[in-house]
């Protein structure tokens, strides 16, 4: 099971459920030391009733405490009356119930990573070294399997690319939009960028699996890919959203068309995925998607990528109330009579830009 699991997030819990279980501790934690090797923190915590964000950020000194000097000595400590140890004592009675408690170093060969501690055990008896043996091997092998899950988000965190599309990734994608927001502002351009998510994708995925779901993903990506300029920047931004930075869009910064030709690529990428014939490799046949989307254009909706990332993320919340399989650009104000009957214009400088906005809106409004 250790093996299966690459994801540090499920893989801590799992190692934490699987040593309390072994040993019937009611409490465990796992704590990592830092990059500097200087700190532990805890990474994960089971069975502790405190308040959950302040065990999280429990951080302990090199030699400090009992994870602490277990962590720099690199032995397991099993105690079985702390009330007899004195230096312990004090700092961890708040938190334990019982006096007798585990703490084993995370070994990678003679490399510590971290420290696996359990304490409370059920009825409150006492840790044997029987529990210690018990769980010697298991430690080893969770080890090995956290030192990978580290090295794996490490390399993720340097690559720019996301795994399953070959499109940049979220992180990398900020990179970009905070350069196009320069390099527009500086030459006094607009760019737009799109949020683009596939409809009803859960349903999809619920009915034929996760590996079907995946191949869309990828066809998905292909399509945005071909239906992309040279000079956009597409991306994989969460599960099943994308989004897109299309620099240089039409129009300078007090034209007309800049709203409209703003909505233009977008439009197009939309109108693209609806007459795609997708293949469904659970069945084996072609079926049909759509996405929506939310645009911001820069800089009419915003100068920062905060507000831009904001302006779009609200349109494609509009495009999917509106019946989905919708592009959205400008501002959006709910009508007061109806919920569902939208009303979508640009706040700009001047009336022009207004007007502008309002065509725009009429159009996308009628799909
Ligand atoms: P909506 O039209 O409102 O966007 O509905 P939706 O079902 O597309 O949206 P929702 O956010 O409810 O579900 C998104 C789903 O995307 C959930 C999950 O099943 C799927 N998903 C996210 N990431 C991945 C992935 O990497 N692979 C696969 N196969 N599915 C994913
Ligand atoms: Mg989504
Ligand atoms: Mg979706």
């Amino acid at each position: 099971m250790l093996k299966s699991v690459s994801n540090l997030e499920e893989l801590t819990d799992l190692i934490v459920q699987a040593s309390s279980d072994r040993v019937n501790a009611e409490k465990c934690s796992i704590m990592l030391l830092d990059e500097n090797r200087q700190t532990l923190a805890v990474n994960k915590a089971k069975g502790f009733n405190g308040n959950q964000s302040e065990i999280k950020s429990t951080k302990v000194k090199l030699g400090e405490g009992i994870a602490g000097l277990v962590a720099l000595k690199g032995e397991s400590l099993l105690v079985t009356d702390v009330s007899k140890r004195k230096n312990y004592q004090s700092k961890y009675s708040i938190r334990y119930n019982s006096n007798s408690f585990i703490s084993m170093p995370l070994k990678v060969k003679s490399d510590t990573i971290g420290v696996l501690n359990l304490t409370d055990k059920i009825d409150n008896h006492q840790f044997t070294e029987r529990d210690l043996h018990s769980l010697s091997t298991f430690t080893s092998c969770a080890s090995i399997a956290i030192k990978n899950a580290l090295m794996f988000e490490e390399l993720q965190n340097l690559s720019l690319t996301d795994e399953l599309t070959g499109l940049y990734n979220r992180r990398h994608f900020y990179k970009c939009l905070e350069n196009e927001m320069i390099r527009s502002g500086r030459f006094d351009r607009h760019f737009t960028l799109a949020i683009l998510d596939i409809d009803n994708f859960k349903y999809y995925n619920d009915t034929y699996g996760h590996l079907a779901g995946d191949s869309i993903l990828k066809q998905v990506s292909e399509i945005l890919k071909t239906q992309t300029r040279g000079i956009d920047i597409v991306a994989r931004y969460g599960g099943e959203e994308f989004a897109v930075i299309f620099p240089e869009t039409q129009g300078t910064k007090n034209s007309i068309t800049s709203t409209s030709s703003g909505l233009q690529f977008p439009e197009r990428l939309r109108a693209a995925f609806e007459s795609h014939s997708f293949l469904n490799i659970s069945t084996g046949k072609k079926l049909n998607l759509t996405i929506s989307g939310g645009v911001a254009i820069f800089p009419l909706d915003g100068k920062t990528t905060k507000d831009l990332i904001s302006r779009a993320d609200e349109n494609l919340y509009h495009a999917k109330r509106n019946g989905r399989n919708k592009v959205y650009v400008g501002r959006i104000y709910p009508s007061k009579s109806d919920n569902s009957t939208q009303k979508n214009t640009t706040i700009s400088r001047n009336s022009i830009q207004k007007l502008a906005a309002r065509l725009t809106a009429r159009k996308a409004l009628s799909g």
